[in-house]
């Protein structure tokens, strides 16, 4: 294989074969490694068709990484396959200030990418906690994240993605235009699939304009119940915010501990975490607004975060928290998402769960849109009772929120992680069609075969 690979590459540097290391065999957690006969790291999309071409023709597995981030096995590889590494297909390729696109190669980091934008006075607004992600990877997980509320996910700013196929073919799917009703749209089909269907070599992504202010603000609660409560007040109330977070006080001191920085208004058992952003008499009307919901709700207090190093500590806190559990112990990292109207409950449901089965279980996320990260904790469990209990809690919290109309995974993705949980919730003919369409884009199955629903 390795003369194969070189006579495409022509670069030793940039094919490895033997001693792969650790990380690039395995996600952000760690704790499985995968096997690979070579690691790649291709220039151009006329190296990676080249490389699936002779992939597709010899049956060889290949995953497709971007930063390798994720948090649900989705880029532990499988056999004697292909790891094709994006990091250095980095280039942003184009700003068009004139059609608000942006043209990039996958590997670019998304918060290097957002710098840049913001300098041109233009916004890229999906936000996931996780800044040293790539975009391709963020495209191929359809990354939630903090600003969501006010701006969806990513897909909702993909226009086009060229894409190399299984057997090596060439597409471009979509375009700079807004609007499309020109046939399938391909490239919806690809954002959230996780590397299964087609490898991601360039993306054109909507930009808009930079809003003139933002501001964040800390709202107290003496109970994650009120706090959780007064989210649906908020959004009813037509406030606006761009995120809106919940964390209790027992998780932000895991956050402190690890970033050694205090959080403010350290007597509240929990907070809501909200950004405001748009002109600055916008803000000052929605913040006025905030400050009455708050008030009905029992609220201890509403912070301005105005200075901004408070402001971004704050902030660093809230997107430390699955590392800073991470540094305590093992953890099983769930994105479950339920209907905004039940995310109390659910909250309930597992804090209650936490006491019966004495088990911790430390939750977060995005009030504004259901998304709970819930961190299932292992404490000092040996091997087989944290495998035996994890599996019988995670059983529980799943049958939760499918009862409460919730799905597995709302931005993380199913990787291998989920897929028993995704295989019981979906219905099985919409299995075999997603099975259908794996087939007529990789016949083969040689995209991350084995990953997410195809199994
Ligand atoms: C601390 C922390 C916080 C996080 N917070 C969030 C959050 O708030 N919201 C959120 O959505 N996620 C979050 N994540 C998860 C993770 O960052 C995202 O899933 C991210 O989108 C993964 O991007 P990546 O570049 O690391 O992709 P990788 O992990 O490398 O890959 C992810 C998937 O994309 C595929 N892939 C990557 N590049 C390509 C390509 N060019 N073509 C085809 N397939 C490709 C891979 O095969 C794999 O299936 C968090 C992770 C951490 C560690």
């Amino acid at each position: 294989m390795r003369e194969a690979l070189l006579a495409i590459i022509k670069d030793e540097k940039r094919v490895i074969t033997g001693n792969i290391e650790k990380q690039y065999l395995s996600d952000n957690l760690g704790r499985r490694q995968g096997t690979a006969a070579a690691l790649v790291f291709p220039l151009s999309t006329e190296e990676v068709s080249q490389i699936l071409k002779y992939a597709y023709e010899n049956s060889i597995p290949v995953t497709p990484r971007g930063a390798g981030t994720n948090l649900v096995g989705s880029t532990i590889p499988v056999g004697e396959g292909i790891v094709l590494d994006f990091s250095l297909m980095n280039h942003i390729l184009e700003i068009d200030e004139e059609t608000f696109t942006a043209t990039v190669e996958p590997g670019v980091i998304l918060e290097d990418f957002q710098a840049v934008v913001e300098e041109k006075g233009l916004f890229y607004p999906p936000d996931p906690g996780e800044k040293r992600a790539s975009i391709g990877g963020n495209i191929s997980t359809n990354a939630g994240g903090m600003r969501a509320v006010k701006y969806g996910v990513t897909r909702d700013y993909v226009m086009g993605l060229e894409l190399v196929l299984a057997d090596g073919t060439v597409i471009l799917a979509g375009s700079k235009n807004r609007k499309d009703t020109s046939g399938l749209d391909l490239k919806e089909i690809v954002i959230g699939s996780e590397g299964t269907l087609a490898v991601i070599t360039k993306c054109i992504l909507k930009l808009i304009p930079k809003p003139e202010a933002s501001l964040s603000v800390l709202v107290s609660y003496d109970s994650l119940k009120s706090g959780i409560e007064s989210v649906r007040k908020i959004i009813k109330a037509n406030l606006n915010p761009t995120a809106i977070e919940f964390v209790e006080r027992k998780v932000v001191q895991l956050g402190e501990d690890f970033l050694h920085i205090e959080f403010p208004q350290p007597d509240a058992q929990a907070y809501l975490l909200l950004t405001f952003d748009g002109s600055r008499q916008e803000i000052e009307t929605h913040l006025a607004g905030l400050q009455n919901v708050a008030r009905q709700s029992g609220a201890i207090s509403v912070l301005e975060l105005q200075d901004k190093e408070l402001s971004a500590n704050v902030w660093r806190v809230r997107g430390i928290l699955v590392k800073a559990v991470e540094a305590v112990s093992e953890q099983e990292p769930l994105d479950i998402v339920v209907p905004i109207n039940q995310i109390d409950t659910f909250i309930n449901f597992v804090n209650r769960l936490e006491k019966e089965v004495n088990m911790r279980m430390i939750s977060f996320g995005h009030a504004g849109d259901g998304n709970v990260h819930l961190c299932v904790v292992r404490g000092d469990r040996d091997e087989a009772t944290w495998e035996r209990e994890l599996d019988a809690n995670l059983e529980i919290l799943y049958k939760k929120a499918y009862e409460l109309g919730g799905l597995a995974s709302g931005e993380h993705g199913i990787g291998l992680s989920k897929q028993k949980y995704l295989a019981e919730a979906t219905a099985p003919a919409n299995l075999a069609l997603m099975k259908r369409i794996k087939k007529s884009f990789d016949e083969k199955r040689i995209l991350n075969a084995g990953m997410s629903y195809d199994v």
